[in-house]
């Protein structure tokens, strides 16, 4: 394992100018509350005994010990609240089991069973938390499950509460908001590979719990280690004001889409007085984009929903709840939540474009904001999750793009191009290695790392450069407030100390994710991974026909290359097709999915192919494959 430096003396000054505020004492009150019970077992494992998720590991969090030299103080206190686990009773008929999974679970107590809110990122979190509140409230099957919105850690663990057959013989309904199934593919779909790499750096999956490794996710402690399962809904929200009655309980919904997740949804239950928030809010700022990468968040939609809960709930809500992180209690202070929540996006956004349209650019922007003492003084406006470093910029992105608007910006060289140049003018490598030690004993460590990061790209060989560059995202990490930040930062270190991830597990994709894709998602996906560079003066086109899709608008479809560029076009056939393929839309997946392969389909008959064959092998045989486990910190 690879030698973690100290904290410097810079990075103890700063982490203690850091603890000079005086923090609500009450969340930690809001963390304990209503504690029932906690798992037995200090790890919560998969098939094989595989650890799953590792209670265990964050003791260190639990022993009551001060915020270590190597961890932002506001992130510490955070992280221990968050590190609080088991069973809690959140008000009368409503429970969550918090603190093994990045996400919490609720579930309430409907007349014949159990009403489970988002069932966590993984089966075996899931499982094993309703086997907590069937052992210690009372044992009750789960007759509906609703899921807030189409992020993986508010329905991957589904699979761990209810089964497919619950749900084909009606005993268990799946509520979501609507567009759930085409946002929860969507968003995994076109970018999965990238965007499953770099939540690596924002998760830090891989680093090694404790003072100088993981700590906090902000939303909560880790992620379990488990592909997301998934059932499709059974019902669609799509209204505010739509009223369910879900196993004997009443349920106001209000729609929020475009918001932290494309398809999402609060909702109240007016007997209970209970508002169940979402990741709408949650006890830190959020983020607006994700730095794993994702589409930019509108944050005046955010805004304005949050706004809209607050005139439709705010005067009767006694209690509101979230999906990640604490509840509130009490109706003024769940109002004040809910307004400070509500301000702090807009502020990110109006203030962000009150800059932009004076004609600062992100850089400046994101250094010159800084978040006012209202939201300072609060621990759930703080960011301990997202960053207004980077939300700023998320703004930025959403309404003026990447681009700063100075053409020196235009089109500037590549890092390992740009890189060269900078080491050349520089006066070499160990010039520059110099003049950056410096730097570091300064304790100008964005500095470093700009500077640094020119020689690794021009240079990834240089053992001196990449120590030096650890070292320097080392302090940085020891220094950010924002977990992300942190495991990003550290995650940085690792690899430029070990070299990128050696063995990624390539089939951590969730396969029951695939399986329900659409023909359109799945040609999608295969057109992503066109060798472009292969094809050149092919023109082809071939029609498929999939037998499972009879009578629907996906029955046929038209799949060609045209131009280095693979097209699918949706119910019609034509008629100049080197082939047609006639298969099921499960059988096609199970090839996507390599259960088997093309040409093993063929021999067993599960495929027909009628024509030129070979159409059909120069669109699968120049596909690409994607490394989980490509380089970011060195080219
Ligand atoms: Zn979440």
């Amino acid at each position: 394992m690879t030698e973690r430096a100290d904290a410097t003396a810079h990075t103890i000054s700063a982490n203690r100018r850091a603890a000079e505020r005086e923090p609500d004492p009450s969340d930690l009150e809001r963390a304990r509350r209503g504690h029932i019970a906690s798992l037995a077992d200090s790890t919560i494992v998969g098939p094989g005994a595989r650890k799953v998720f590792d209670v265990e590991a964050y003791d260190f969090l639990r022993r009551g010990d001060s915020s270590p030299d190597t961890v932002n103080p506001n992130l510490w206190r955070h992280a221990v609240l968050n590190a609080h686990h088991g069973l809690f009773e959140v008000t009368s008929g409503v429970w969550q089991v918090r603190g093994y999974d990045i996400s919490n679970i609720t579930f309430l107590r409907g007349e014949k069973g159990w009403i489970v809110i988002d069932p966590l990122t993984s089966e075996y979190t899931a499982q094993a938390s309703l086997q907590l509140i069937n052992e210690h409230v009372e044992q009750r099957p789960v007759t509906a499950v609703i899921y807030t919105h189409s992020h993986a850690d508010h329905f991957g663990g589904v699979l761990g509460v209810t089964s497919r057959a619950e749900v084909d013989a009606g005993k268990c309904r799946i509520i979501a908001p609507e567009h759930f199934m085409r946002e929860t593919i969507g968003e995994n779909v076109i970018a999965g590979p990238a965007m499953a790499r770099r939540a690596t750096y924002q998760f830090g999956p891989l680093l090694p719990p404790g003072p100088r490794g993981h700590v906090d996710c902000g939303l909560g402690t880790a992620v379990p280690i488990s592909p997301p399962t998934l059932l499709a809904p059974t019902e669609d929200i799509t209204r505010t004001g739509q009223e369910l009655i879900v196993d004997g309980v009443r349920v106001i919904f209000q729609l929020t889409p475009e918001t932290e997740a494309p398809a999402e949804m609060n909702f109240y239950f007016p007997d209970l007085k209970a508002l169940c928030m979402a990741e709408n809010c949650s006890h830190t700022m959020h983020n607006l984009v994700p730095i794993r990468g994702a589409l930019v968040r509108n944050a005046l939609n955010w805004s304005k929903y949050i706004n809209e809960s607050l005139q439709l709930f705010g005067d009767k809500a006694t209690v509101l709840f979230t999906s990640h992180n604490w509840p509130r209690w009490e109706n003024s202070d769940v109002r004040q939540f809910l307004v400070l929540q509500r301000d702090l996006y807009k502020w990110m956004h109006d203030q962000t474009m009150r800059l932009a349209n004076k004609g600062f650019t992100p850089l400046e922007i994101a250094e010159t904001l800084e978040l006012p003492e209202e939201f300072q003084r609060h621990e759930h406006t703080r960011g301990f999750y997202g960053d207004l470093v980077h939300n700023a910029k998320a703004v930025y992105q959403r309404y003026l793009s990447w681009y700063d608007g100075n053409p020196a910006n235009l089109h500037k060289h590549p890092p390992s191009e740009g890189g060269k140049r900078y080491v050349d003018l520089a006066g070499g490598a160990d010039a520059l290695l110099e003049h950056a030690s410096s730097a570091f004993d300064r304790g100008d460590y964005r500095w470093v790392a700009e500077l640094v990061n020119h020689l690794v790209f021009a240079d990834p060989t240089n053992a001196q450069a990449r120590d030096l560059q650890a070292r320097a995202l080392e302090q940085l990490g020891y220094q950010a407030e924002s977990a992300t930040f942190r495991n990003a930062y550290l995650m940085g270190a690792m690899e430029l100390r070990q070299g990128p991830p050696a063995n990624p597990n390539p089939n951590v994709r969730a396969r029951s994710l695939v399986r329900e894709m659409t023909v359109d998602q799945v040609f999608d996906t295969i057109s992503v991974r066109t060798i472009s560079e292969n094809l050149g003066g092919v023109s082809l086109a071939t029609n498929w026909k999939f037998t499972d899709l009879r009578g629907t608008p996906d029955e046929q479809w038209t799949l060609g290359v045209s131009n280095r560029t693979i097209y699918s076009t949706r119910g019609s056939h034509t008629s100049d097709a080197a082939a047609t393929v006639t298969l099921s839309r499960s059988k096609f997946l199970d090839i996507v999915l390599q259960d088997t392969t093309f040409v093993d389909a063929v021999k067993a008959g599960d495929v027909v192919i009628d024509g030129d064959a070979g159409a059909l092998i120069t669109i699968f045989g120049n596909l690409d494959t994607f490394s989980m486990g490509f380089p970011i910190v060195e080219p």
